[in-house]
């Protein structure tokens, strides 16, 4: 069945699955042999096609194969990939000048990012934003801001979170292998605290409710940090590495509230769940909770690099002139991207789209579930959903499954891409964009792929372990 793109997705490329050759193709092959001579080998592949066009829902390789994308470059296409109007500002941008740098002579995009960013986050407060390269280096820029601002030193995150590579992100980053494995020493000063996590806070017979679980959290910050050392408490809204993890009702609130009270800048780390991907444009805002940092980069700009943090005025300005910035951030070709993308999300009711994909896509996974018993947990909201797989019957982690399932939906010529602490957690993330049919097309394909390994189960039990997960 062909499909149709939204208006605000429409594309150049044909809104349909297409198979021509096995999954990678031989052209793909020949790249990744080159590939494994030349790029190191830290820098892993998830699905070992090489991409030639991709465009609304579809990515298509090198061979012609023309795939489903439910991947979006890790929460980034939020707009569609090649989104005409971010590939015309960009066009159009290249073409006037491509750089001089802000912090020496300025242009009016990153202004108008910074206002767009300081209208769209929560908070009826005077704010400010700076902007960045990456994810990364926003949370980095987080922390030097709430340090500053505070005078205090300790930041505190969660278990299972995820806020990058560099030296500061990976010490914020829960999980070792493969983000922080060998890679040590990591900066001081960087505590965790136990997360809100229903599905197996009540596996392990804690209380699984929002309020218990913020109540274990602080009273380890109270024991072992002291809330008057704390600049900032930085957690993402629902976990995206970690497993897309989706904290109780009420966590986040006691969380935000205890910040307050104490004088904590809390930062809500929105990089992966921001820009329309949960149903709302932040997903703060389901909760009604009101941040005072908010870090932002992937969908801002279409699949341009840009990073930013916004936040109170106060706050905000507390760093010295001077003690932020860097050459290319806020880059203004990734500017002008950023006004087109945020355009087509605010126009295009991106966030209704991603409801619209939950509404659309849950049922298929909550039958899958149903059918079998080693898929323990179906979770997320808007179009960041996913599966968490168990040994049958029990609530042990299975990642060779998720390793199996995923596999299987590559073969099938889906995109998709898995995550979690333990790695057996099956993510989806597509364009909120893609069109409805190619939806269904694609996750009847998931459903088929979940049935093909259950029929296989002690051999997809013993398959080899799979690559590690991307960020
Ligand atoms: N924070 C979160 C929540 C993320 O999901 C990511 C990327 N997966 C990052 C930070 C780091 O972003 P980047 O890869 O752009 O540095």
């Amino acid at each position: 069945m062909t499909s149709t793109v939204t208006p605000a997705g429409a594309s150049a490329v044909p809104q349909e699955r297409r198979l021509v050759t096995a999954i990678p193709g031989p052209r793909s092959q020949e790249l990744l042999a080159r590939r494994n001579a030349a790029v190191a080998q830290g820098v892993s592949i998830t699905l070992p096609v090489f991409v030639a066009a991709a465009g609304g829902g579809i990515v298509v390789d090198v061979d012609g194969n023309h795939l489903i994308d439910l991947g979006a470059g890790i929460a980034v296409t939020n707009v569609g990939n090649a989104n005409p109007a971010v590939a015309s500002a960009v066009a159009a941008q290249a073409a006037a000048f491509t750089h001089t740098c802000f912090m020496v002579t300025p242009y009016e995009g990153y202004v108008a990012v910074c206002e767009a960013l300081n209208r769209l986050m929560p908070g009826d407060f005077e704010k400010r934003s700076a902007l960045f390269n990456s994810g990364a280096e926003a949370v980095e820029n987080a922390v030097k801001i709430a340090r500053a601002h505070t005078k205090r030193q300790a930041v505190v995150v969660f278990d299972h979170g995820y806020h990058g590579r560099t030296n500061l992100t990976m010490a914020l980053t829960a999980k070792n292998m493969p983000y922080k494995h060998s890679f040590g020493p990591f900066a001081p000063e960087v505590y965790r605290l136990p997360m809100s996590y229903p599905y197996r806070d009540a596996a392990e017979g804690l209380d699984p409710s929002g309020p218990a679980a913020a109540a274990r959290a602080l009273s380890v910050l109270d024991k072992q940090v002291g809330a008057q050392n704390v600049a900032a408490l930085v957690i993402e809204p629902i976990q995206g590495e970690g497993g897309f993890i989706e904290p109780a009702p009420g966590f986040l609130g006691a969380l935000a509230e205890y910040c307050t009270a104490n004088g904590i800048v809390f930062v809500a780390d929105e990089i992966q769940t921001g820009f329309g991907r949960t149903g709302n444009l932040f997903a703060c805002e389901s909760e009604g909770i009101v941040p005072d940092l908010v870090t932002t980069a992937k969908g801002i700009a279409g699949g341009m690099p840009l990073a930013g943090v916004t936040g109170r005025a106060e706050i905000m300005d507390a760093a010295h002139a001077g003690g932020l910035g860097g050459t290319y951030g806020g880059n203004p070709v990734a500017c002008a991207a950023a006004l087109a993308a945020i355009e087509t999300i605010e126009t295009g009711d991106l966030p209704g789209k991603a409801r619209r994909i939950d509404e659309l896509v849950r049922p298929t996974l909550d039958a899958i579930a149903e059918r079998h018993d080693w898929v323990g947990n179906v979770r997320g909201r808007g179009a960041m959903l996913a599966v968490e797989l168990v040994e049958p019957g029990t609530t042990t982690p299975a990642p060779q499954l998720a390793g199996a399932v995923n596999k299987a939906c590559h073969q099938r010529g889906l995109v998709t891409l898995s995550c979690g602490t333990y790695g057996n957690v099956l993510r989806f993330l597509p364009p909120l964009v893609i069109g409805e049919d190619l939806l269904r097309e694609a996750f009847a394909l998931v459903s088929d792929a979940f049935d093909e390994v259950a029929k296989t189960l002690p051999a997809a039990e013993a398959a080899p372990k799979p690559q590690p997960d991307v960020d």
